[in-house]
């Protein structure tokens, strides 16, 4: 015998995310893992492993260290000048697609892109749709364009700041929303601020683009945010100067997380 530690001596230790970690080390499933469980590392795999144990320990998250996330029927590379995708986006999609049909010929535009979730998700389910997506960040655009399955319009600006003079039938976004004095964001520390705090009450881009989207919306489009769980009522009061059917939409664990309005 080696000595060296084997897959199951590594199972068998109280490790955070373990198992994943292996499976990303090894290039096995889950399930060849327990099937060659006696497996020994190499010194090369046994120092990786380390190495995404102590990151994964600090705080790094999973999919940091991987490199990618599922959202909806696709899997998205990320890197740290983007945000996570998180499930409760997925409820946007599914709000987006019930406003049109797959085979309309709209054109829908995506703030804040990010790794691109929701523009390229949108894309792939609605092969008509024609896509349009900003981001003030580049690292996050290169991204998004890996990640791209079809044509989308990538634009790296502030909200609408440089996009071409164009009407849309449909703005979404998960803009920033988090307060910066959050206690929340202590989780957060990994993903880039400027994804997630927006000023003081979390509202600040949310207020820009409440206040610019009708410029960019043809009459009778519709604007479909996510927001904090406690924003919903100040942002139905921004929206009713501009928007009518507004409605409100909770994540799926019954949180206020989701809002839609028409432009009229
Ligand atoms: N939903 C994220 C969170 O609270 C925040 C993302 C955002 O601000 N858009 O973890």
């Amino acid at each position: 015998m080696s000595g060296r530690k084997t897959i199951n001596d590594f199972l068998s230790e109280d490790l955070i995310d373990i198992t994943q970690l292996l499976t990303l080390v090894l290039g096995q499933n889950k399930e060849q893992l327990y099937t060659y469980s006696n497996y020994e590392l190499t010194n090369k795999e046994l120092n990786k492993l380390d190495e995404l144990i102590q990151h994964r320990q600090n705080g790094k998250p999973f999919a940091y260290l991987s490199g990618s996330q599922g959202f909806y029927h696709l899997d998205f590379k990320v890197s740290p000048a983007t945000l996570i995708p998180r499930p409760e986006t997925e409820l946007l999609i599914d709000i987006a697609v019930e406003l049109f049909r797959p085979n309309q010929k709209i054109h829908a535009l995506d703030l804040g892109t990010g790794s691109g979730v929701i523009a390229i998700t949108l894309a792939d389910k609605c092969p008509a749709w024609q896509l349009s997506a900003t981001d003030q960040s580049n690292d996050a655009l290169k991204i998004a364009k890996l990640n791209a399955t079809r044509k989308i319009d990538f634009y790296c600006c502030n909200w609408f700041k440089t996009l071409p003079n164009k009407k849309f039938d449909l703005i979404i976004s998960n803009p920033p929303y988090i307060a910066e004095n959050d206690p929340h964001l202590k989780d957060l520390q990994f993903e880039p601020t400027e994804a997630l705090i927006s000023g003081k009450d979390g509202l600040d881009d949310i207020r820009t683009i409440i206040k610019l989207a009708p410029q960019y919306l043809n009459l009778g489009g519709y604007i479909l945010l996510e927001h904090g769980y406690n924003q919903k009522i100040e942002i139905t009061n921004l929206l009713v100067n501009s928007f009518t059917n507004i409605k409100t939409y909770k994540d799926y664990n019954g949180v206020d997380r989701a809002i839609l309005a028409q432009y009229s």
